[in-house]
């Protein structure tokens, strides 16, 4: 039987890995996966990394890959030490970026492993990393770049093409055509879906926003993060300049917790928008982060994908990397060095969630003090410490302390790389035809299943939800 299998992001928001298992005429079975992620967040989850997959790894010819966020790709260098040997598909950028990305996760798996050694909070001695750095980097030579638009013949069986998802630079859609017993099926894999417009509802985004139009499918594979929520409407870059404005008037500082990749370089063009037009005094600004400085670079290399704001900007002011009282800080002693200084300064640093990264310490010595404002510019998970701060709590535990939290918090919810529902509607209602089946991926439970009633009821689709490991027939 020719199926897809749901190997992850099924009830969950990671681990995305779809197997397509197609029985040749002559016999000869084709498997590819689409998207090869990590699962993250709580341990449940995370074990899940440890599992093997249901076919061996030598037996997949090819992984298709939408995008570089770990959750789509952070698995593969563990799928290459088990035996995968193919190639794997990526857009140029997104290739780029998981030159950077991946072999960053393997040095955190080394970090884990080490800390769970020292601490022996782990059942198995020695704890092992799921994959080092050089496994990661290894792995970097079976990439192969596929442009947007351009038909992969796999084999008789299986071609595929990119279509743009919108979601960050590279990402994609994968449109595969199946042919088996003289019959062709069309599916469709949506990876992350980004903001169906940029206008004033989602300003700041680096990119042409609008995942590709009039899409026709037998078969829908789609995310569904925001098949619940409605992104706030108005324009952010008011509140945002009267938050960091009044923060430094009063002689504070600004802390942004940010994902290195994208989220800090269209942080970083607002905010210069916003100083160039005087709406935001011109303070010194450091993007704390040893990667941000490779995502610029990353990102000025593909300009064609970038929206036509965000071309007037590097055209008016050039590349951020050479903006005057912008700093990008490499080494740890660059980072000590903000802490140095008494003067205002907004500081961008990741992790994002607070998990991790050099944000620590600058939070730890920040919070305590209600001048200051720590401003959230993405989504937090509940559980970790970005979500601890947001949600009001009196103190945070940082490197073993109970740091008290003074300082102003404030969030912008519109800085989401996700659309949201009324967006994924209004893209869905572009189809040419209906799918004949649609499977819900990529989602908490309470999302998905919102998304799937509302998919049902607005556009009478026949929509499920995909549950882990499932397998759903392909003609
Ligand atoms: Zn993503």
């Amino acid at each position: 039987m020719s199926y897809i299998q749901f190997l992850g992001a099924a009830g969950v928001v990671t681990g995305s890995k779809h197997l397509i298992h197609l029985d040749g005429d002559g016999g000869r079975a084709l498997q590819v996966l689409v998207d090869c992620g990590l699962f993250q967040g709580q341990k449940e989850w995370r074990e899940r990394n440890w599992q093997d997959l249901p076919v061996p790894a030598s037996t997949i010819e090819a992984v298709i890959l939408t995008h570089a966020h770990l959750d789509h790709s952070g698995w593969i260098p563990r799928l290459v030490k088990q035996g995968f040997h193919g190639p794997i598909y990526a857009t140029a950028a997104t290739i780029d970026f998981c030159g950077i990305l991946l072999p960053d996760s393997g040095h955190l798996q080394e970090e884990d492993a080490e800390f769970y050694n020292k601490t022996k909070a782990s059942k198995h001695h020695p704890a092992l990393p799921l994959y080092t750095m050089e496994d990661a980097q290894q792995c970097m030579t079976l990439f192969r770049p596929v442009n947007f638009g351009e038909i992969k013949q796999l084999s008789p069986l299986l071609s595929f093409r990119f279509v743009r998802a919108a979601h960050i630079l590279g990402s994609s859609m994968v449109e595969i055509t199946v042919t088996t017993g003289g019959q062709s099926e069309k599916l469709l894999f949506t990876g992350d879906i980004g903001r169906v417009r940029n206008d004033e509802i989602a300003p700041g985004t680096v990119l042409h926003s609008g995942p590709t139009e009039g899409e026709a499918c037998d078969v829908l594979v789609m995310e569904s993060t925001y098949g619940n929520r409605v992104h706030p409407r108005n324009d952010p870059r008011p509140e945002m300049a009267a938050l960091i404005r009044t923060t430094l008037q009063r002689g504070g500082s600004v802390v942004v917790p940010s994902f290195a990749v994208e989220r800090t370089q269209k942080f970083l063009f607002l905010l210069k928008e916003l100083m160039e037009t005087g709406q935001v005094p011109r303070v010194p600004v450091h993007a704390d982060s040893p990667m941000a400085i490779k995502a610029v670079q990353i990102f000025l290399k593909h300009t064609e994908e970038f929206s036509p704001q965000t071309k007037d900007l590097i055209q008016k002011y050039g590349s951020p990397l050479d903006w005057s009282n912008f700093y990008f800080d490499v080494t740890q002693d660059d980072s000590k060095r903000i802490n140095e200084s008494n003067y205002p300064t907004i500081i961008v640093s990741s992790s994002g969630m607070v998990a991790g990264g050099r944000v620590l310490h600058h939070l730890m010595l920040r919070l305590p003090n209600p001048k200051n404002l720590v401003l959230f510019i993405g989504f937090q998970a509940p559980g970790t410490r970005g979500f601890t701060i947001k949600s009001g709590a009196p103190t945070v535990k940082i490197f073993g302390q109970e740091v008290p939290i003074h300082a102003q918090i404030a969030a912008l919810e519109q800085f989401s790389d996700h659309a949201d529902t009324p967006e994924l509607l209004e893209w869905l209602r572009t189809f040419r035809r209906p799918p004949k089946a649609t499977y819900l991926v990529h989602g908490e439970p309470a999302a998905s299943s919102q998304l799937r009633d509302t998919m049902t009821k607005a556009l009478g689709w026949n929509v499920q939800i995909a549950a882990y490991r499932q397998k759903v027939a392909v003609e």
